[in-house]
């Protein structure tokens, strides 16, 4: 028998008036990450790599799978996935690793180690939206520089805007999302000198870009990496990782939850990472068919297709709303970018798919043009 307070029924109470009453007005005034829906579209909308896993790796990977311990908690600081992607991708053993699940919770994690009450994230803008996200959920102020017109850096507004605003966190997507845009590195250094606190390069799409700052990072004491295997085909298994200094991964482990990195994607990943052949030979076909697709859209009337490193395609087009729907009603799947920011105004990003799909949305926009 539960207690009922002296006088009889506890008052009707209302779910939107208790919801009103104590969630965090900044968290009721956001919309939540919109992933569309895509079933039976061609998926041109998400950044991912088009080409399935070759049948003979998911017989492995499923192999992998069925010894996995159900009955145990995964290895906490996934260590093993942590030694093979060290061996991957060369990262001296100096520096610190910390592997997330997805670089979305390592962006989350280094935001909440960062915000002492009164912190600014800076960041060039438009940029990925995740970070102002962050900066929502944890308190931060956030400050956003525009970048230029033509979708570079304003390394002027942005030396002026960190000397001003004294970010503890400043966060450059390189090749940014969503405009496809590669930092000039000798820039990015300028900013990382002269920034007061931490800076976070996000190298998500750099197998894309044929350039990384890895090399790098032991130049600068407050230089952090971030990296994810979503785009270059495990999307699915959700793993990013931060390369930085060892003093700052130490920080960012306290505030990581215990298990993470679940045990299948451990240990999927462990089997993936010895077979970067396949990947590298998919990046390859996908670094020439960008080529194809931003030349196939720079040749129709009326649109400016702007420089990409990564494994997608922004360009301003005529009528973006009208150019998407019109994409859709062919069953195909864009990012339309228009509204989003001013600098993106009309602007589509289009995710470099197959051969065959790209061949679909060219001749969709061809037919349209
Ligand atoms: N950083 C950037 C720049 C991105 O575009 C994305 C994917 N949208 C992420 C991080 C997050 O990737 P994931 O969580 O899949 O590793």
């Amino acid at each position: 028998m539960s207690a009922r307070p002296q006088g009889g029924a506890a008052a009707p109470r209302d779910v939107a008036g208790v919801v009103a009453a104590v969630v965090r007005p900044e968290i009721r005034a956001l919309t939540a990450y919109h992933v569309a829906k895509a079933e039976g579209f061609i998926k041109l909308d998400a950044n991912e790599n088009p080409f399935p896993m070759p049948a003979a790796l998911r017989a492995r990977m499923a192999a992998a799978l069925a010894e996995n311990p159900f009955n145990r908690y995964p290895d906490g600081g996934a260590d093993a996935v942590i030694a093979a992607l060290r061996e991957a991708e060369q990262v001296p053993e100096s520096l610190g690793m910390l592997a997330g699940n997805g670089s979305d919770e390592l962006i989350a994690i280094i935001t909440s180690t960062l915000a002492r009450p009164g912190a600014v994230m800076l960041a060039p803008e438009p940029t990925f939206v995740m970070y102002r996200m962050n900066a929502i959920y944890t308190g931060m102020r956030y400050v956003g520089v525009p970048l230029a017109e033509d979708l570079t850096l304003d390394v002027d507004a942005m030396l002026a805007a960190i000397a001003r605003e004294q970010p503890a966190l400043v966060f450059l997507a390189s090749p940014n999302n969503p405009t496809g845009i590669q930092y000039d590195p000798e820039q990015v250094a300028r900013i990382v000198r002269a920034a007061p606190g931490l800076v976070v390069l996000d190298e998500a799409y750099s197998a894309f870009a044929g350039q990384t700052f890895l090399p790098r990072v032991a130049e600068f004491p407050n230089l952090l990496l971030l990296r994810t295997l979503s785009k270059v085909g495990m999307a699915a298994l959700r793993l990013g990782y931060a390369i930085a200094a060892p003093e700052w991964i130490a920080e960012l482990n306290k505030v990581r939850q215990p298990y993470n990195l679940n045990a299948l994607t451990q240990a999927a990943a462990r089997v993936l990472l010895a077979e970067q052949a396949v990947l590298a030979q998919q990046i390859v076909t996908i670094v020439a068919e960008r080529a194809r697709l931003a030349a196939g859209l720079a040749a129709l009337p009326g649109v400016r297709v702007f420089p990409t490193r990564a494994n997608f395609v922004t360009a301003r087009v005529p009528d973006a709303p009208a150019w998407f729907a019109r994409l859709r009603d062919a069953g195909i799947l864009v990012k339309n970018l228009h509204g989003g920011h001013p600098l993106l105004a009309h602007c589509l990003r289009v995710t470099v798919g197959t051969p065959a799909e790209n061949d679909a949305l060219l001749a969709a926009l061809e037919a349209y043009a």
